[in-house]
């Protein structure tokens, strides 16, 4: 279902007003996880201010220690909503778990499928029977053949509406957090007919490279780019490293328009 040989056009994603796919790159921007009202809200008001039109935040976190902030779970989704609607943004976040799919609807203009759950089967077949966009990340150490069949998952539960995004895999390079896998976004656009994003926060895991791995996304035909943004990186309750605080990421989208003016 997901193969370009069986539709030759692009499929465009409907977030409401707003298109993925079209041919005019989409900034997803927001904090790594909602952690306050008070954060959520200001992010969204400096979002909106920049003209970007969808916002994420993890409400549910997949962590790697059992120790680290966990999210704020459905109570956070709440919060982002109720930030998002005042400054008029659609809203995506990551849901882990079948049995959470149903309660977050409401909540949610688009549903994530986060790295780790690439290839949780239950949860592609349930986020599959909504008629919620899904945005499917790629899995930490999943070649480009199994992201497809992910994506298939999803598509043979009834829903077509997937947007792939590349956010880096696991090599043995440590200079970067992961290594942004740049040419799966062409390979992926050949082979399939949905847009593909690029993550590049936690492709890079590195501050100073998000502005030019974004100009690599957009150069080689993604179809927008997931930026992390925080009102107060250094406090953050998770990835410090590299969200960009308000003033960077007013660098990040002047240096991306420059190249990109129809961002
Ligand atoms: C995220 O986007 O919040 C996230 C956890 O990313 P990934 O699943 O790509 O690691
Ligand atoms: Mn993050």
């Amino acid at each position: 279902l997901v193969s370009r040989k069986r539709q030759p056009e692009d499929t465009l994603v409907h977030v409401k007003d707003v298109t993925i796919g079209n041919g005019r790159p989409q900034l997803i921007a927001g904090p790594c996880a909602v952690e306050s009202f008070e954060q959520v809200n200001a992010v969204a008001e400096k979002l909106a201010l920049s003209g970007v039109k969808v916002m994420r935040g993890g409400a549910y976190k997949p962590r790697t220690s059992p120790y680290d902030f966990q999210g704020l779970g459905f109570e956070g989704l709440k919060l982002l909503k109720t930030a998002a609607d005042r400054h008029d943004l659609r809203v995506i976040t990551e849901i882990m778990t079948p049995g959470a799919v149903e309660s977050a609807l409401p909540y949610v203009d688009i549903i994530q499928v986060g790295a780790r759950n690439m290839q949780n089967f239950d949860l592609l077949k349930e986020v599959g029977k909504t008629d919620k966009p899904v945005l499917l990340k790629r899995g930490l150490s999943a070649t480009i053949e199994e992201f497809i069949y992910a994506a298939e998952y999803i598509m043979a539960s009834g829903n077509s509406q997937v947007i792939l995004c590349e956010r880096g895999i696991r090599t043995y390079e440590r200079a970067t957090r992961n290594t942004l896998d740049i040419t799966a976004v062409p390979i992926l656009k050949q082979e399939t007919h949905l847009p593909v994003m690029v993550d590049v926060t936690h492709s890079t895991g590195r501050r100073d490279l998000l502005l030019p791995a974004a100009k690599a996304a957009l150069a080689i035909g993604a179809d927008g780019v997931m930026v992390e943004v925080h009102p107060n990186p250094a406090i953050a309750l998770s990835d410090a490293q590299q969200q960009l605080d308000f003033d960077q990421f007013d660098q990040f989208v002047e240096g991306l328009t420059v190249q990109f003016p129809r961002l």
